[in-house]
């Protein structure tokens, strides 16, 4: 029997306990600590590492009208959607200012089909939503990115211009707001320009918890929270072992879909995706408050100096606000507090006076809102050196597949790569005819990429 994973000596990556509460977790579900049965299963077909958006969407592409439905046991370290899924901006859109990069390093065909993939996964949540009726607050929506700098104003017209010379199809959505009217249209104090395209919001939690709620009802799906996979290795006749606390099961394909965790039980992924420690908050605005704030038309980027340094905030339909970001409060101080950082149960405290004041500091008609922080939490994210995920089936192991490594931005991108994972396992299709972006196929190649520390 060979081993593939790292023994556990107490400084591996794993979910830790005792995780900051997001708003998005203040309202939970009877499936959130839900265990199919009692004792695990001994063996399976399919087993999923991960109850994020990458293992529920795995198991519903895997289950759904699936004539001969594979058996699969879905393991969770925590609770359902305790990880980045329940921690984030609960946004996706296609995010058009990665394009020139994309173009650059891997040429037109590959920017043009990762855009068009990240668009047509807002449609298929709206679609799931819809078909499998989740009450999600999903609104179909646009997303302004503001800039709040002269310099990159500029920059984002620059890009915007070249997007349309080459002819790439996706920018017929996206519109570009100038200087005259950014801040009016915007409602973002100073803006000096920017650009609009559709977006999704919705609550993420919802969305993961109820899905998988419709699949424990109508299908075979063993599911078993608080239950922490600490290694996965091969044995002698093909099958997978997964070793938890609670005993092992045999499976006969794996599919990680631990995200930020990955190397903890994945060795071939240590420093290709690292855990990185994010902030988000909620902002509320007082029921009583003498001079109520306008209504917010979109959801926002404010690059306060370009996107390295943006904030995000989505709009909630009951008058308060999701805002993410904040990095300008804690990056470029001492690096421990958010690189190779996987400790979610405690905050950055330095963001919060930042979330505070930034609906007053930046938006027309918020200065006497009295809108204040009354959600701040901390959520834990998979970094990898090129930016783009790992998904499709691990080299140099046996039925072992991934999709894990979103780089802070894997709401556009999870849905349906989870959908591509599926089709390679059901119809054991290769990488190629899964439909996932060609840039984001794990191969040897990029496993020799280290992230910079
Ligand atoms: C603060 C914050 C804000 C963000 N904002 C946005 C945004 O606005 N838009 C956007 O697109 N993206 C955003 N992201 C990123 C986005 O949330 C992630 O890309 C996405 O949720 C990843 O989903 P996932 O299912 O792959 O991972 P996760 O949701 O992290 O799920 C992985 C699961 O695996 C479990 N697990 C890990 N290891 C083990 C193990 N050994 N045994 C058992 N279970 C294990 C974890 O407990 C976890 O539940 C944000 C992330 C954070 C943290």
């Amino acid at each position: 029997m060979s081993s593939n994973s790292k023994v556990d000596d107490g400084t591996n990556i794993f979910p830790v306990p005792n995780h900051t509460l997001p708003y998005w977790r203040s309202d939970l579900h009877e499936i959130d600590s839900y265990r199919s049965t009692e004792q695990l299963p001994k063996e399976c077909d399919i087993l999923i590492i991960g109850a994020g958006l990458s293992g529920v969407s795995t198991a519903y592409h895997l289950l759904d009208d699936n004539p001969s439905p594979p058996s699969i046991i879905l393991l969770e370290a925590r609770e359902v959607c305790s990880g980045a899924t329940g921690r984030n901006g609960g946004h996706l859109f296609a995010p058009h200012s990665y394009v020139d990069k994309v173009v650059r390093e891997y040429g037109v065909d590959a920017a043009r089909e990762l855009m068009l993939f990240c668009k047509s996964q807002m449609f298929a949540m709206k679609s799931v939503v819809e078909k499998e009726n989740l009450d999600c607050d999903a609104v179909l929506t646009r997303y302004f990115e503001t800039c709040l700098t002269q310099s990159f104003a500029e920059e984002i017209k620059k890009h915007y211009d070249e997007q349309l010379k080459i002819g790439l199809d996706f920018i017929q959505d996206v519109d570009h707001v100038g200087p005259k009217h950014a801040e009016k249209l915007s409602g973002v104090k100073g803006a000096k320009g920017g650009t609009t395209t559709t977006a999704l919001q919705l609550w993420p939690y919802k969305f993961v918890t109820q899905l998988l709620a419709c699949l424990v009802k109508r299908t075979s799906i063993n599911v078993q929270t608080h239950t922490r996979v600490l290694s996965v290795s091969n044995s002698d006749d093909g099958w997978n072992i997964v070793t938890t606390p609670r005993g092992s099961i045999r499976a006969r394909k794996v599919v990680f879909a631990s995200n930020g965790y990955t190397a903890g039980i994945s060795p071939i992924f240590e420093n290709k995706i690292v855990p990185i420690k994010l902030t988000c908050s909620h902002i509320s605005v007082p029921k009583d408050t003498p001079s109520p704030p306008p209504h917010l038309s979109h959801t926002y980027g404010l690059n306060f100096d370009g996107p390295a340094l943006r904030d995000y905030l989505i709009p909630r339909p009951d008058g308060g606000v999701i805002c993410g970001g904040a990095k300008s409060t804690y990056m470029k101080g001492d690096k421990n507090t958010w690189f190779n950082n996987f400790d979610d149960s405690t905050l950055i405290e330095q963001a919060r006076s930042h979330f505070e004041t930034v609906m007053q500091d930046n938006f027309l008609g918020w200065e006497n809102s009295g809108a204040a922080v009354d959600y701040l939490w901390t959520g834990i994210i998979g970094y990898t050196s090129d930016s783009w995920p790992h998904c499709g089936k691990i080299p140099r192991q046996e039925n072992h597949f991934i999709l894990a490594g979103y780089n802070g931005a894997g709401m556009p991108l999870i849905f349906l790569t989870a959908k591509g994972i599926a089709r390679m396992i059901r119809e054991d299709l290769p990488f190629e005819e899964s439909g996932i972006p060609r840039i984001f196929k794990t191969t040897e190649e990029r496993l020799k990429l280290d992230v910079d520390r």
